[in-house]
This record gives C-alpha cells, structure tokens and sequence, in this order.
C-alpha cells in the first residue's frame, strides 16, 4: 500500500470533490471508503442543490447575497455569516461545473438547467436531476476521479486518527474484507465521513451514516461543533422512513391532517405554507399528530394526486417508485403516509471556513461531518449538496496548499506505531471479549432513547433521563460479547467499533440540548420555548476529557452583514 500525502476519508460527494481538488494541486492522494464510494449515503439525495443561477422567470432578482440571508435566516442566526457567503458565492460556479463534467440536470424548455422551489426561499433557486440529484453528481465526480487516476482504498474502514502532539501523521486502517490492520501515513487527513443519522431511530439515513469519523476525531482531541442541532426531516414514508424529498412539496405537494385540512396555513403565513423550513415544518406535523388531528399510528397525509401522473412520473419518479415497493401504494392516486423522521447532522468537526481544524495542524473536515457551519440550527434542503461540493473543494485545495509547505515530522513512524499497537489491542479485546452484552440490542437502545428523549421538542428532564441513560450503556460497552470472532468480513467487529463512537456522539448531543436552554432552529425546548439572543448567540463545543467525560464550552457566532432578527415566515 503506498503512502499518500493526503487521505480522504469518505468517497461520497464531499470526499471526491476533495480529492480532484488535492490532485489538482499535485499532491498524491488517496480516497478511503468503508463502503464502494458510489453507494455513499450522498447517493440518496433526491430534491436537488441550491445556487443563484436566476434561470426560472420568478427567481430573475436572485442572487448570491439573497441566497446568503435566506441561509442565515434559515439558520435561526446560528451560521457562520462569512462562510455561508463563501457558500452562496461559489455555489454556480461548482453548478456551472459539474454540468461541463456532463452532470445530467434537468432541463429548462430553453436548454438551461431546471430549478425548482423549496424551503426557505419562496421561489425555484434548487437545480435538480429529476428525483436523483445525488446519485448523478456522485457518479459524475466518480468519473472525474477515475480520469486523473486517482487511488481508492474501498471496503477500508478507518479506526483511529494518527497524531503527534503537534499535528496529523496518518491513520490507523481496517480492511474489512480481510480483517487487516494497517498504519497508512498522511501528512494531511480530510474527513468527509459524513452524519451520524443511524445514532437515532427513524432515520432517513442510510445505515451506514454512523458518524464514526466525527467519533474517530473527537477522541484525538478535537472539539465537536453544535452537536445539539439535529435535523428532523418532515416528511418521510411511515414505517420505513426511507425519505420523500422536500421536492415532492417544491413539485406542489400538500400536508393533510385526518380531516384533509392542509393544517400548515395555521402555522405559517406564507402562499405555499408546506415550503417553510424543516424545523418548522416537522414541528408543525408532530403538533398535529400529538393533538390528535394525525391518524391512527402517527402520521398525516403528503398529498400529490392533484399534480397528475405525468408531473410526477417526470419530477417524481422515484418518489413514486419507492412508494410502490415500499408501501404498497401509487402516489398518482393516494395520498402518502408520512411521519417527521432523524434527517441530518447540524453539528460536527469544529473547523474553520477554508476546512482546516484550528485545533490540529494537518487535519480538515468539510460536509456532513463538519462544523463550517454554514447551517447553524437549521439546513435549509439542497443547501448540504451544495455544502458538499464547495467546502469539498475548499478542503482539498488548502490541504493540498498545506502538504506542499510542511517538512518531514521526525516524530511520525514513533506516532503510528504506538496508535497501531494501541488499534490492535483493542481489536483483539473486542474480538476475545466475554461479556454478556449484545451490541445489537444496545444499538436499538440507543436509537429508541434518542427519537424518545432527544427529539424534535426536548425538555430538561427527559434530556437528564437520556444523558442518564447514555452513560449507562457507555458502561455496558465494557461487556460487549461479539457473536463472530472471525476476521473475514466481520461487520459485528466493524459496527461495535462504531457503536463506540455513537454512544460518544449521542452524550455531547444530549449534553449540548440539556445544556442550552432556549429554543433556536431544530431544537425546541418545552420547557425554554423562546430564541435567547442575549445568552445563547454562540455555538457549543463539546471536547472529550482524558477520563472520556464531555466538557462543553463556547464559541462566537461570526456576523458579517446580517443582525439577528425575529424569524417569522
Ligand atoms: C435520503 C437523503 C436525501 C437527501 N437529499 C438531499 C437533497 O436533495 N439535497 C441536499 O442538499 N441534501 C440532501 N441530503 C443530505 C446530503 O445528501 C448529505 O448531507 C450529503 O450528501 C453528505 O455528503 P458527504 O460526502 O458529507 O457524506 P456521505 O455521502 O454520507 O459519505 C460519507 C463517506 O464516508 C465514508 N466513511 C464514513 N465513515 C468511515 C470510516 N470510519 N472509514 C472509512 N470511510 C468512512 C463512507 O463510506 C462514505 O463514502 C439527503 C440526505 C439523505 C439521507
């Protein structure tokens, strides 16, 4: 296996288009994936991404700037001010591009490319490829990858970060084809490991979404941003929760309660009420269920059949083919069960706007995994992909800027071989490990607690009960007994290392909800229900201790041109 000069972690949207970045610049890279890098999590998005490119006749005043206040609005003030309008800025420049790498968007009559409206913006400024945004720009970033011949290591599933005390010297890898564990040196690592959604139940999230990278990072040392901040998607398919993109609702989609009211006009005061923003949205919807105007199981009624077969068969078709097979039903004729479901990661690796940590030298982090943050409390929907191709870029680029001014670190071989050796052993601990603790039920445990305790609305005493009771299963994690103890393809040995993260994870994000006691974006709090700009306009940093406890701390909100305001809709 050859050394890298930069390794990036993740080989989904945000990965690739670090990696083309690094190469560019003419440093060695290699991409290593736990999963083929084309089935990354960002294969799923469906809705499309966010730029100001002013190609539909009702969004001719757009522009980078409105799509910075509408992303900072959105963001209940919580965003970074500089790096949102960093964001904005390049957002049609990376448009513009991958559509000469032959991204296959949809199309306006004219030839330009097609946008469609969804939260947050009030008309169409989202670009889209039918109902499968991410799967098309995925495989165009794949293409370009493998036309500069760039390395992968795929089914490599990455355990430890390797650092000395000044900075970033490689990682310590698993084959998890083979059971191999290897030292891979990096003068650079960018992590773009992508969201913890699987820490919840009723995730849209794939199930590899685990946060492990978040959790690999935080135990070297490195402060996690904003964990509190979780997304809850509005809309996803009762009992599977497998997704129904925002663009259903962006296509003319309807909430219904039991009665056929669409109940968001008493939320909002907006034309199409259903296009507010998610938090607002999903709020909305678990008021109507609690109140007793859901049906029967918890969930009301995404609406499409006035659209017309043929809308949807063109905007929607995988909408509709996802409702067959998975709920037995066609959305040209019925209405869609759909309930609020765990949709993305707010929070994570705290970095800087160009993506280098400030906390480490050598290490950067940029899309799901990170804290830019350009989202603050609340992504507005095809914000993360576009998030996901600029900082993805700005990553590879400074990393590439940083690996060609560094030395040699005399300290590196030293480094690798201790965090090797440390690997190893727990590795084999956890493969000799007797205990009487299944990891399996201890995961479902963890899922139910946090849809339970840490949800969309949080109250101080069920967030003591989940800080409580994470803690505990921190503790059972030491008695863990794995059901195969072979090396080949060993998922169970993979997902328990993982699950080590998770319960890490979960503590800094019910410590964080427990900790800030106001209501701002997607966490609601019954019991503070009030946005409190006077304390809490700032973002929580949660370090993890020497003994494994966390310790929350504190960091300014950057304003540039945009005071915080009410935020009405
Ligand atoms: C169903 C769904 C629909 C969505 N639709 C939209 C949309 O329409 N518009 C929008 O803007 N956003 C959407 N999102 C959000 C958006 O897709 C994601 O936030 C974004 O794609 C994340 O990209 P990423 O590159 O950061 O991570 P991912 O695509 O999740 O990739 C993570 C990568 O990291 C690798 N990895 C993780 N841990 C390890 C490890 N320990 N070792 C090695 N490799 C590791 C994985 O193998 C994977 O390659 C959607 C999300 C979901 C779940």
């Amino acid at each position: 296996m050859a050394s890298p000069e930069i390794l990036v972690v993740g080989g989904g949207l945000t990965g690739l288009r670090a990696a083309i970045a690094a190469h560019d610049r003419g440093a060695k890279v290699t991409v290593l994936t736990k999963v083929y890098a084309i089935r990354s999590h960002s294969g799923a998005a469906q809705g499309g991404i966010n730029a100001a490119l002013k190609n539909h006749p009702e969004g001719q005043d757009d522009s980078p700037e409105r799509h910075a206040f509408d992303t900072i609005k959105g963001s209940d003030y919580l965003a970074d001010q500089d790096a949102v309008e960093t964001m904005t800025r390049e957002a049609p420049h990376r448009i513009r591009e991958l559509e000469a790498w032959g991204c296959p968007f949809s199309r306006f009559d004219d030839g330009y490319i097609a946008q469609r409206p969804f939260g947050g913006a009030g008309f169409p400024r989202t670009c889209f490829a039918s109902d499968r945004t991410g799967h098309v720009i995925l495989h165009t970033l794949y293409e370009q990858c493998i036309k500069r011949g760039i390395d992968f290591l795929e089914e490599w599933q990455m355990v430890a970060l390797s650092r000395t005390p000044e900075r970033v010297v490689g990682a310590i890898v698993l084959s998890r084809l083979t059971g191999a564990l290897r030292a891979l040196p990096a003068d650079a690592v960018i992590m773009c490991t992508g969201g913890y959604g699987r820490i919840y139940g009723r995730s849209t999230n794939a199930i590899i979404n685990t946060g492990s990278g978040m959790g690999i990072v935080y135990r070297s040392g490195v402060p996690m941003e904003d964990m509190e901040f979780v997304q809850f998607h509005p809309t996803s398919l009762v009992g599977t929760n497998i997704l129904m993109t925002e663009g259903c609702r962006g296509e003319g989609g309807y909430l219904r309660n039991k009665n056929g009211d669409r109940f968001m006009f008493e939320y909002v005061t907006m034309d199409h009420p259903e296009l507010a923003p998610r938090d607002i949205v999903a709020r909305s919807i678990q008021t109507e269920i609690n109140e007793g105007r859901g049906f029967e199981g918890g969930y009301v009624h995404l609406d499409l059949t006035h659209l017309g077969a043929d809308h949807i068969m063109e905007r929607l078709p995988g909408i509709r083919d996802i409702c067959l097979q998975f709920a037995g039903l066609d959305p040209i004729e019925k209405p869609i069960p759909i309930q609020p479901g765990q949709h993305y990661s707010m929070g994570g690796i705290d970095v800087d706007p160009d993506c280098s940590c400030p906390h480490l030298p050598g290490l950067y982090a940029a899309g799901e995994a990170a804290c830019i943050s350009v989202h603050g409390a609340n992504r507005l929907g095809g914000n993360s992909l576009l998030e996901t191709v600029v900082f993805g870029k700005i990553a590879g680029d400074a990393a590439g800027e940083y690996v060609s001014a560094i030395g040699a670190d005399n300290g590196a071989a030293g480094a690798l071989g201790a965090e090797l050796d440390w690997q190893g052993r727990r590795i084999d601990n956890l493969l000799s490990a007797s205990g009487d603790q299944n990891a399996g039920q201890m995961r479902l445990q963890l899922k139910e607690l946090m849809i339970d305790k840490v949800g969309i609305y949080r109250d101080g005493s069920a967030l003591e009960e989940a800080v409580d009771e994470i803690r505990a299963l921190r503790a059972r994690f030491n008695d863990i007994r794995l059901t195969y103890r072979g090396l080949k393809y060993n998922l169970d040995l993979c997902r328990a290392l993982e699950l080590e993260h998770k319960l890490e994870l979960a503590e800094t994000i019910a410590l964080g909800a427990l900790h800030r006691a106001e209501s701002r974006g997607g966490h609601y709090r019954v019991d503070f229900t009030e946005r409190d700009d006077a304390d809490w306009l700032h973002h929580t940093l949660a370090w993890r201790e020497e003994d494994g406890s966390t310790r929350l701390d504190r960091k300014d909100v950057t304003i540039t041109s945009y005071q915080p305001e009410e935020r009405t809709y």
